[in-house]
């Protein structure tokens, strides 16, 4: 049967272009449109907004977005083999898709879109950590993206959201919420994806805060917290040792107890100490 948006089901299109999955590209496809449709719309209102999708695959999650109204998709899929199936979609929604056949870390997207942009994606999860890392630090703030809609890992996912205390809570926590309001939105079993990954799977919607969350230089802070975290269960005055010879005077300066673990310190007190060091 034909899907709402006159093309076949995914299952038929995989099997017509033999998409047979790719370990290596991370490829583990949504096949239920109904929860690609649920995902577009965990990004919010698309109508008015331009879409980046990394790693459209046979599209499912594509078709999600522009049938949720997005006003253009811009795709980039590395692997040559979905193009075709890709060039479908595009001509059922004419002049609304366009496609790039190349890597994410690679493309400049940023150029190719026009704001308001939303990026929304079931990430390959060898390169998701490293695509967001990249989202959340460009060289200027506010970025070019208004909101990041992202599968990852439940585990990464638990990473960006922890709050202190936790031992999901560290650098990517930090980094997210330090400029983004993060919360996860939706949460699936390996058996939601063909073929099921080992693990689950969900999806954190970030939206950009118009500045920062603290005053604080973005690559000082960066510093202090990888060192913090880089020795988790050492107290912060020996796990900053190397980052300024007076960092027991410069730790007390910004409120926090030298004795403290990098786990105990919210994200305020790490932008205190990084203004302190600035
Ligand atoms: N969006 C599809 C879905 O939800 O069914 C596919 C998701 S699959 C987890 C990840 C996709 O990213 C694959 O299609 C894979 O080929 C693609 N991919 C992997 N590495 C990539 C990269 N560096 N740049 C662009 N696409 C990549």
């Amino acid at each position: 049967m034909a899907a709402i948006d006159g093309l076949p089901p995914l299952r038929d299109v995989i099997a017509a272009h033999g998409l047979v999955a790719k370990k290596q590209l991370g490829q583990n496809f949504l096949l239920d449109l109904n929860l690609t449709a649920r995902i577009a719309r965990a990004a919010g209102d698309l109508t008015g907004s331009d879409v980046l999708e990394v790693g459209p695959g046979p599209g499912g999650l594509t078709r999600g977005l522009l049938a949720e109204g997005a006003r253009r998709v811009l795709a980039v899929e590395k692997d040559a083999r979905c193009l075709p199936a890709l060039e479908e979609i595009s001509a059922a929604y004419p002049g609304r898709l366009e496609v790039v056949n190349g890597d994410a870390l690679d493309v400049d997207a940023a150029a190719r879109l026009q704001a308001p942009v939303r990026v929304v994606a079931n990430l390959p999860y060898n390169v998701g950590t490293e695509l967001l890392i990249r989202w959340l630090t460009p060289p200027v703030w506010p970025p070019f993206w208004q909101s990041l809609t992202l599968m990852f890992q439940k585990e990464v996912a638990e990473r960006i959201v922890a709050r202190p205390g936790s031992p999901a809570y560290g650098r990517l926590a930090l980094l997210a919420q330090w400029r983004c309001e993060a919360k996860i939105v939706l949460t699936l079993p390996p058996d939601a994806f063909v073929p099921a990954p080992k693990v689950h799977s969900a999806v954190v919607h970030l939206v950009a805060l118009p500045q920062p969350r603290y005053p604080a230089d973005g690559k000082v802070l960066e510093r202090v917290v990888a060192a913090a975290f880089n020795q988790r269960r050492k107290m912060l005055r020996s796990a900053l040792k190397g980052v300024a010879p007076d960092i027991e005077a410069k730790l007390r300066a910004a409120g926090i107890e030298p004795t403290r673990r990098a786990e105990e310190i919210p994200l305020e007190g790490f932008c205190a100490l990084a203004r302190e060091l600035t």
